[in-house]
């Protein structure tokens, strides 16, 4: 029999890769996507167009995290034997002006979802996008699945609380859950609103003379930046260990966002400097600064680890802004 899974948050980087990813290995896949439905759904437009695919193994329906009868009512006729839990507000930037829809989606969301599973017979295996921002100031560098949490934003307390949670359902009620707690990922479908599409974006205008200045807040912020799609893959895998378990995904290597501009400019013979400013109103109110993974456990467990080197990575997204923004030409811009 086919596996079905359903994930929320499906619209989103992650999830347009998740779905790819069940659906390669032969999975019907649900998506839950917001209401009202009106808005496009760009990162899905390849799968909605394809017959063989839309309605046929792939269902998308509508409903808000908040509206749990709907919510209810949707994994009652659907009975996933998996669900992926992505949705959620996921800038973090965003949730010093937004904290309590952000709590309300991110941590009472995920809350909501575990307690209509505790109602399925049987319970769905459940996994949980966690974020390394529950790490925020870390007393320990790396940090790995039992570092202890001390998120200094508002989205990282709403996450540590919805991955507390997880564990408690685990350890208490007997789901099978996990929490991957992922540290940034990236590529060509980051939301634009994130620094690393940012300046691919605007290193890829600049270029092309459609833009003539990039701003930024903190160019020295340091991050473990990895590729999305690996640590996407790395979801269904957690999901079919013997016994759950969290997973830290991350790549261990630590850049700042300087390293991002060194790259993409380079990459396209500028020098970020003629270019980059900055201002105040892109630096946080308090940004973590030791954020780095330690994937030793995903690596043992599920034999997980990157595939694109940093670089790799950066290139591929600029490489991917031309295309888009310069379509007619087959040739890179000189
Ligand atoms: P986050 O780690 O999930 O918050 O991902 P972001 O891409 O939003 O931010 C990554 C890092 O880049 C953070 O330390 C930000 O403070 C830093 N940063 C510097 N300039 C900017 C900017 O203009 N926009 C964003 N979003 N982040 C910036």
């Amino acid at each position: 029999m086919m596996n079905t899974a359903l994930i929320t948050g499906i619209t989103g980087q992650d999830g347009s890769y998740l779905v790819e990813d069940l659906l390669e290995r032969g999975y019907v896949v649900h998506g839950i996507v917001r209401t009202p439905s009106l808005q496009r759904w760009q990162r899905l437009d390849h799968l909605l167009a394809d017959p063989e695919v839309h309605d046929k193994r792939l269902f998308l329906h509508g409903a808000d995290l908040d509206d749990v009868t709907t919510i209810r009512r949707i994994i009652a006729g659907v009975q996933p034997g998996e669900v992926y839990h992505l949705a959620g507000q996921s800038h973090v930037g965003a949730s010093f002006e937004i904290p309590e829809s952000t709590c309300e989606f991110t941590a009472m969301g995920t809350l909501r979802i575990l307690e209509i599973l505790r109602d399925c017979r049987p319970v769905p295996k459940f996994l949980h996008v966690s974020s390394s921002e529950i790490f925020g100031s870390p007393d320990q560098v790396p940090q790995d699945e039992s570092t202890p949490h001390r998120p200094i934003t508002p989205y990282g307390v709403a996450k540590s609380f919805a991955t507390d949670m997880v564990r408690v359902y685990r350890e208490s009620f007997g789901f099978f859950a996990c929490n991957a707690i992922c540290f940034n990922h990236e590529s060509p479908r980051r939301g634009e609103s994130f620094v690393t599409r940012k300046i691919t974006r605007s290193a890829a205008k600049i270029k092309l003379g459609l833009q003539t200045q990039l701003t930024l807040g903190n160019l020295d912020a340091c991050r473990d930046w990895g590729y999305a799609p690996d640590f996407v893959s790395a979801f269904q895998c957690m999901l079919q260990q013997d016994e759950p378990q969290d997973l830290v995904l991350a790549t261990g290597i630590p850049h700042t966002v300087k390293d991002w501009l060194e790259i993409a400019f380079g990459y396209l013979d500028l020098d970020w400097r003629d270019w980059v400013t900055t201002d105040q109103r892109f630096v946080r109110k308090a940004d973590p600064r030791e954020l780095l993974g330690d994937a030793r456990r995903a690596r043992r467990a599920i034999e997980w680890k990157p595939s694109r080197t940093f670089e790799e990575m950066v290139i591929e997204m600029v490489e991917h802004e031309m295309r888009v923004l310069n379509p007619d030409s087959s040739q890179p811009v000189q």
